[in-house]
């Protein structure tokens, strides 16, 4: 099989500073094209909309769509009856029913559509799940607070219907959850604070359980400033389990695991893989929960947020 030639559309912030990197880092894959309206990268083909890419661009197999959700699903539609291979940030879309023609158009066209989950390819994910499989777990605590002016300046789309607002930063601890714990999850009840001035929540407070009963919380919060937590904490009848910085560290009792930062690498990996067969990798669980939250969750109106 020849190298996956893909295009990155959306080229802002974590098209430059993850995408970029990690596809030069695997093997079988080769960035052929960028499709932005404002940006570039010098050397490479450059088109303002994926329209143009897909019209008058070089031979691609593959996007990596890295727009914001609200304007993914036109693209992911527009690549995939171009025949091209899918890669969707996530969120994996604006809302939930909106995936559902996209999955079946990829299975029509034989094309793989994969939403990807960051942060379930971090290094101590997969040994947190492990660890817990083999134990009675008692509660959970999901705290996942960051400053928005730091990680996500000037980003207005996230501020809008469709952006999440926290929970762009929290589906990412929810997609977490659900990989490592044993049983389905659900959303039991919600809090979100919502800025007078803004169409999303700046902080939400969940609450979730599972079908043993288990009790889990979940604490998202963009007025972080000082130290930023992206812990979850488990407890079990054991010990207590601590994944931390996001999932690149896990204690229990000991260090069990601390590594850097491999999970872009990791999604591309997958993609190769997947695009080799057509095959597809759509979860949705962590957006459905996501949907849930706005479904349960009462409402505060909190002071005005200005970046
Ligand atoms: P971003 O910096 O705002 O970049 C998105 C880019 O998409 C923009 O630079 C813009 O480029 C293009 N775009 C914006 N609005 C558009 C529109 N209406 N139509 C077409 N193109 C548009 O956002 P980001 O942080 O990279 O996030 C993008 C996605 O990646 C989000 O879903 C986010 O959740 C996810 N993500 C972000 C991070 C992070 O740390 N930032 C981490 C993991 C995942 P042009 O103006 O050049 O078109």
């Amino acid at each position: 099989m020849g190298e996956l030639r893909v295009a990155i559309v959306g080229f802002g912030k974590i098209a430059r500073d993850q995408h970029v990197p990690a596809i030069a880092a695997t093997p079988g894959i080769t960035l052929a094209a960028v499709a932005s309206r404002n940006a570039s990268l010098p050397g490479l083909p450059h088109f303002a909309t994926i329209e143009q890419l897909l019209h008058d661009g070089p031979d691609i197999d593959a996007v990596a769509l890295c727009t914001p959700p609200q304007v993914r699903r036109q693209q992911a539609v527009a690549a995939l009856k171009a025949g091209k291979h899918v890669m969707l940030e996530k969120p994996p879309g604006a809302g939930v029913t909106e995936l559902d023609p996209l999955i079946a158009l990829a299975a029509e066209q034989r094309r793989t559509l994969f939403a990807t989950w960051h942060s379930r390819y971090a290094p101590a994910v997969e040994p947190a799940r492990a660890w817990l499989a083999e134990r009675r777990i008692t509660k959970v605590q999901i705290n996942w607070k960051e400053d928005v002016r730091v990680w996500h300046p000037g980003q207005t789309w996230i501020w809008e219907p469709g952006g999440l607002g926290v929970f762009d930063p929290g589906i990412n601890a929810l997609s977490i959850l659900t990989r490592i714990l044993p049983r389905q999850v659900f959303v039991t009840a919600a809090e979100l604070s919502f800025p007078s001035n803004r169409a999303a929540p700046i902080a939400a407070d969940l609450t979730l359980t599972d079908t043993s009963g288990l009790t889990i919380a979940a604490a998202f919060d963009f007025r972080q400033t000082g130290p930023q937590s992206w812990d979850i904490i488990v407890d079990t009848e054991e010990e207590q389990l601590v994944l931390s910085r996001g999932g690149a560290r896990l204690v229990a009792g000991e260090t069990l695991v601390e590594a850097p930062d491999e999970e872009y690498p990791g999604l591309y990996r997958r993609f190769v893989e997947l695009a080799a067969s057509g095959a597809s990798d759509v979860d949705l669980l962590p957006l459905r929960l996501v949907a849930d939250s706005f479904l349960l969750g009462s409402r505060r109106i909190v002071e005005p947020f200005e970046d």
